[in-house]
């Protein structure tokens, strides 16, 4: 997909595996508990990362997702992605995020899709439920956030 990047340093991961961490991540206020995909030089130079001091990097995390042992590189079973993670027993099928196993459960509830245009980019939507408006969760994030600042303004 070479669209995900690294939660630390930005850099997509193309063909690199990314490393899912369970961690936490800066709101406005204060931390909230969040999944993390980060690259393997970060993965390897911060084990462990913890930095109280938020300004200089938004996010933390406590180790790899699961409780198992380190799986080799799998793909998500969405987007593709190579993913590293813990094994754990109730793993059924290896996702990246939240947004990828949502897209799952709705292509198993047979969503092709409303076919209608992308009311953000105008592609037409083949995936998700039948009566999405958008193509994908990058194209509702982005119509999100323009009806925010509209409201703003
Ligand atoms: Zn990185
Ligand atoms: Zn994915
Ligand atoms: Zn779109």
């Amino acid at each position: 997909m070479g669209e995900k990047t690294c939660a630390v340093c930005a850099t997509e991961f193309a063909d690199q595996p990314a490393y899912l961490m369970q961690g936490a991540q800066w709101g406005r206020r204060r931390w909230g508990r969040a999944l993390l995909l980060i690259c393997r030089d970060c993965h390897d130079n911060r084990r462990g990362y913890c930095n109280d001091d938020h300004k200089a990097l938004p996010v933390r995390w406590t180790g790899l997702v699961g409780r198992g042992k380190p799986m080799p590189a799998t793909l998500c079973t969405a987007c593709g992605l190579q993913v590293v993670r813990n094994g754990d027993p109730l793993l059924r099928r290896v996702t990246c995020s939240p947004s990828c196993s949502t897209s799952l459960t709705r292509s198993r509830n047979g969503g092709k899709g409303s076919g209608a245009p992308c009311e953000t980019c105008g592609e037409q939507i083949v995936t998700g439920r039948a009566d999405s408006r958008y193509c994908s969760p990058r194209c509702r994030q982005k119509a999100f956030r323009q009806r925010q600042s509209h409201a703003q303004a």
